[in-house]
C-alpha cells in the first residue's frame, strides 16, 4: 500500500545497473512478494513431501521453514525454552524463526511485518489493489477512535495469547512437542486452505483490505503485537529534525502504518514496521532518517538488505549448527501421515 505513494522519479531505466538493484531493494512489495513466492513454493513441496509418505510420489526433502504458519504450537515450544524447558529437538526450525524476528524487532522495528511475512503481504496486496481501483477513496479511512479501539484490542489480544502460553505446565508444553499430531499440523493446514469454508474467510479478509487496508495486520494479528513489543525498543529507527523540517505532511501520508511521524523527533510507535516509505518520500536532505547506534544513517536501499540479510544469516547459523533441521524420521514422519491422523475432524490449528 504505501509503495505506491512513492514517487516514480526514484525508478531508474536502465536494467540491471547497481541503481537499479538498489531501487528494486527500496520497493518493499517486491522484496515482499518474493518471501510469499517462496513461502508458496514451500507449502508446494510439503505437499509433495505429504505425497510421498503416501506413496504417491517420488522423495521430496521437508521444508522446515514452512515452520512459520505454526504460530500457536512453535510458540508454545518458545516458550517452553524460556522457561528452561530445552530447546526442541524434533521441530526447532519454528523456534529459529521466532528468535529471528525477535532479533530482527530489537534492530530493525517490527521489519519482519514489513519485508517478509507472506500472510502480510497478501493483505497489503489486496490494500494496494484498492488504491489502484478506488484511487484516494481507498483505504476508507476509520474513525480515530475506531482506529484506537482497533489498535488497542490486537494488544489486549496479544496479552492473553501470551497469558494463554505462559499458564500453559511446562511439563504439558514440552509434551507438546512428541504428539505426532504436533509433526504433520503444517501439512493439515496447507491442506486446509483448499476448504470452502477457510476460502470464504479468506475471500472476505481479502475483500475488507481491499477497502480498509491490512485490517488484520493492524487490529488482529497477535503475532505482528507480539513483535511490536521488541520493535519499539529498536536499536534503529526513524528520526526527524525538527529544525529542517518544512511540515509538508508527505511522511504522515505515505505511512501505510497511520503513524503520526510529521510530529514525531523518533518513531517509536509499535505499529511502525520499519517500512522506510516516509523516509524515503520526504523532501528535505537530511531531515527524516533512518538512524543506527551512534546515529549512523542507514540509507533506505541499505535498510532491507540489512534485514533480509540478518535473517538469512541467522537461518545459515542455524543450519551450521544443526538447530534447524527436524529430529523426527523419516519413518516417523510417514507412519504419522499414513495414520489416519490428518484425515480426523480437529478443532483448533
Ligand atoms: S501483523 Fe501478523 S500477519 Fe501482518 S505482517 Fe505482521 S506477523 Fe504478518
Ligand atoms: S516529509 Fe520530511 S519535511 Fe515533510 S513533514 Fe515529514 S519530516 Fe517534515
Ligand atoms: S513510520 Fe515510516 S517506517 Fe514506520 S511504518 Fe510509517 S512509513 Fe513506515
Amino acid at each position: 500500500m504505501g509503495d505506491a505513494r512513492v514517487p516514480d522519479s526514484e525508478s531508474p531505466k536502465d536494467p540491471w545497473t547497481f541503481a537499479r538493484i538498489r531501487d528494486l531493494a527500496t520497493r518493499r512489495m517486491v522484496v515482499k512478494w518474493a518471501f510469499l513466492a517462496f513461502f508458496v513454493w514451500l507449502c508446494v513441496r510439503l505437499l509433495q513431501f505429504d505425497a510421498w509418505a503416501r506413496g504417491q510420489g517420488p522423495y521430496v526433502p521437508r521444508p522446515e521453514a514452512v515452520a512459520g504458519i505454526l504460530p500457536v504450537g512453535h510458540f508454545t515450544s518458545f516458550f517452553a525454552w524460556i522457561r528452561g524447558g530445552g530447546w526442541d529437538p524434533l521441530l526447532p526450525a519454528g523456534l529459529v524463526i521466532i528468535i529471528a524476528a525477535i532479533t530482527i524487532s530489537l534492530l530493525f522495528k517490527r521489519a519482519l511485518c514489513g519485508w517478509i511475512c507472506p500472510v502480510g503481504t497478501v493483505w497489503e496486496s489486496a490494500a494496494l489493489l484498492g488504491r489502484k481501483l478506488f484511487g484516494r477513496f481507498a483505504p476508507v479511512r476509520v474513525p480515530r477512535w475506531l482506529d484506537l479501539f482497533g489498535r488497542g484490542f490486537r494488544y489486549v489480544l496479544t496479552a492473553a495469547v501470551l497469558a494463554v502460553l505462559l499458564l500453559v505446565p511446562l511439563s504439558e508444553a514440552i509434551g507438546f512437542r512428541s504428539l505426532p499430531y504436533m509433526w504433520v499440523a503444517d501439512i493439515k493446514i496447507v491442506e486446509g486452505l483448499a476448504n470452502p469454508v477457510m476460502l470464504g474467510l479468506i475471500v472476505f479478509a481479502f475483500g475488507l483490505s481491499v477497502a480498509f487496508g491490512p485490517v488484520w495486520c493492524r487490529y488482529l494479528c497477535p503475532v505482528g503485537g507480539f513483535y511490536s513489543l521488541f520493535g519499539m525498543a529498536s536499536v534503529c529507527t526513524v528520526k526527524r529534525d525538527s529544525e529542517s523540517c518544512i511540515d509538508c505532511s508527505q511522511c504522515n501520508r505515505s505511512c501505510h502504518a497511520l503513524v503520526d511521524v510529521q510530529h514525531s523527533a523518533t518513531v517509536r510507535a509499535p505499529e511502525c514496521d520499519g517500512c522506510m516509505d516516509c523516509v524515503r518520500v520526504c523532501p528535505v536532505d537530511g531531515c527524516l532518517e533512518a538512524k543506527g547506534p551512534r546515529g549512523v544513517t542507514i540509507k533506505p536501499w541499505v535498510w532491507p538488505l540489512l534485514v533480509v540479510g540478518l535473517w538469512l544469516a541467522i537461518y545459515g547459523g542455524a543450519k551450521l549448527t544443526h538447530t534447524w533441521d527436524t529430529g523426527v524420521t523419516l519413518d516417523q514422519f510417514r507412519s504419522t501421515i499414513t495414520s489416519g491422523l490428518l484425515e480426523q475432524k480437529t478443532r483448533g490449528f
